[in-house]
């Protein structure tokens, strides 16, 4: 599968490999990792992922902790004793209530930690941030729209080439909205995915942060990238920068 990434070269789709036994979370996340360009192979068994992971390591691996036929842990253990697999990008999933074993999990080498129930995007925040460490080459690191770019490696923003300067709730909703254009997001999809899922803050909070990445954005009269849709919320305007 080759895809075409934001700085027009061309890339072959990372492989994420998701080992998870809960069908409907695993099916969640498949579609995630697609709609996002990766490639996704799904395992439900501990020892089935064993026997692929040494026939083919993938670019990354999110792993369930408590799995059939081998857990999650022995998996991690094993992959990180082999040469082959020692620096294989690797997200452990835990239930609530496991977090004690965190410790264990970071001990025997996952990269990063999720516990259960998870924000979907920001675990595919995640996947991007760990991708982009091991496999720079493979994740589009600079967002291009119009005369707009946001570079995701130094947080930096750019507009007609003059430095926008921006507070990191600001940055983190351009990242987000800018990365898909034309879609727009309720104000409660941008709480959940800017602010995290816990967060408990009214939902007015997004639009005041709205309003100070407008007023970053645009001097005199530059046109506005983004988009108030009445009753639904907020999109970046995929038609900026083409007309
Ligand atoms: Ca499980």
């Amino acid at each position: 599968m080759e895809i075409r990434d934001r700085l027009g070269k061309h890339s072959t789709a990372p492989r994420v490999m998701v080992v998870e036994d809960e069908a409907s979370l695993s099916l969640l996340l498949a579609y995630n990792l697609e709609s996002e360009g990766y490639q996704v192979e799904s395992v439900d068994r501990g020892d089935e992922a064993e026997l692929k992971l040494k026939e083919s390591p993938p670019d990354l691996v999110i792993l369930d902790w408590m799995l059939p036929g081998v857990s999650g842990f022995e998996i991690c253990r094993r992959l990180r004793s082999r040469e082959a697999t020692r620096s294989l990008p690797i997200i452990m999933l835990t239930a609530r209530g496991e977090e004690s074993e965190r410790i264990r999990g970071l001990s025997v080498g996952a990269d990063d930690y999720v516990v259960k129930p998870f924000s979907v995007p920001e675990l595919m925040a995640r996947v991007r941030a760990l991708l982009r460490r091991s496999r720079p080459e493979r994740v589009a690191n600079v967002l291009l729209q119009g005369d707009i770019t946001l570079d995701r490696e130094t947080k930096r923003v750019h507009r007609a080439g003059r430095e926008i300067h921006l507070g990191p709730t600001e940055f983190r909703l351009l990242e987000y909205l800018i990365e898909k254009p034309g879609r727009v997001f309720s104000r409660a999809q941008l709480l959940d995915t800017v602010w995290g899922m816990s967060a408990e803050i009214d939902e007015r909070t997004v639009d005041v942060h709205i309003g100070r990445l407008r007023k970053a954005l645009s001097r005199g009269r530059e046109r506005d990238p983004l988009r108030t849709v009445r009753g639904s919320g907020y999109s970046f305007d995929e038609t900026f920068g083409k007309s």
